[in-house]
């Protein structure tokens, strides 16, 4: 069998099984094999498969079957042109949370600017803002010590520079702490307890509709997903400690579902916040919410 016909069944099989992109996830998991890119997987195209790599290659179809996304199944997924390790215990980078860094970037216009970014996960989010602006003070916390893992590992690979452990931090290009939100920041001589902007892609899925997520998504942290009954559990504890932590004129960003929006909106209305922006995704959808302090406010430094 050439590499060209192994593909094409890959592809058959993938379809049948409802899979959302047939050719792309075969193509992606058979160069994996072949170690090679998309466009020599087309070159290569009337090569013969052999056999070992034929069977290698069903192994990986039947995982993508299964339900496991081929980030999952390569254990890396590319955001903002840099490619992210990931696994289960992260959220896979989306497409939609580039309009959450674009917001952010947009934002931040003097430097030296301090940032903090809650439930990052990979670290997509922080990376990139560091890798994009390296003047940037990045600190970035999860409750997953698993997820830190990854992205202290990702921030080592991306940025240089050693992947800094709990608070031996000065050779990290990003602070990473573990904890509940806020909580850490509280009476810690550690971390700097203000900051000029506050970003997160927390959890934000209704649980009641978790399990009407595709069998790609359920695979992922339910930690990074379930967001309480209306979602909004985590956003809610957001926007009512972000004041504390954000110096005079700072701003909080926030990705949500574009459901959530309204209610977002009101609740960063009753907390006194100014300045309040949605911003639309790639598709089109209001995905990323913005507000700031007030410049006069004096928010305790
Ligand atoms: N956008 C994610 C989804 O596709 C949800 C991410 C989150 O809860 N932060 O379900």
């Amino acid at each position: 069998m050439t590499i060209r016909e192994a593909l094409a069944q890959g592809a058959g099989l993938l379809n049948s099984a409802q899979v959302d992109t047939p050719a792309l996830d075969a193509g992606l998991l058979l160069a994996e094999i072949l170690h090679t890119g998309r466009a020599g997987l087309i070159a290569a195209g009337p090569d013969p498969l052999s056999e070992e790599d034929y069977r290698r290659f069903q192994a990986l179809l039947e995982r993508r079957l299964s339900g496991e996304c081929v980030a999952y199944i390569l254990r890396r997924r590319e955001f903002r042109g840099l490619e992210f390790t990931v696994t289960p215990a992260v959220l896979v980078p989306r497409p939609d949370t580039e309009t959450l860094v674009e917001a952010a970037l947009e934002k931040i216009t003097d430097s030296p600017r301090r940032i903090l970014d809650l439930c990052t996960g990979s670290g997509a989010v922080a990376i990139s803002l560091k890798h994009e602006l390296p003047e940037l003070e990045v600190w970035a916390s999860d409750i997953s010590e698993a997820a830190l893992e990854i992205a202290r590992a990702n921030a080592a690979r991306l940025l240089g520079g050693r992947p800094g452990t709990g608070f031996t931090v000065s050779a990290a290009p990003i602070h990473f702490f573990q904890g509940d939100l806020f909580a850490p920041l509280k009476n810690s001589p550690f971390f700097p307890t203000h900051y000029s902007l506050i970003v997160s892609n927390p959890p934000y899925v209704c649980t009641g509709e978790i399990q009407a997520l595709s069998a790609e998504v359920r695979r992922e942290p339910l930690l990074a997903l379930d967001g309480g009954a209306d979602g909004l559990d985590l956003i809610r504890r957001i926007i009512d400690e972000a004041p504390a932590h954000l110096i005079p004129g700072g701003r909080l960003l926030l990705e949500a579902d574009p459901r959530q929006m309204k209610a977002i909106t009101t609740l960063l209305e009753t907390r006194g916040y100014k300045d309040i922006l949605a911003l639309r995704d790639i598709s089109g959808q209001e995905r990323v919410i913005g507000a700031s302090i007030d410049e006069q406010r004096n928010s305790g430094i």
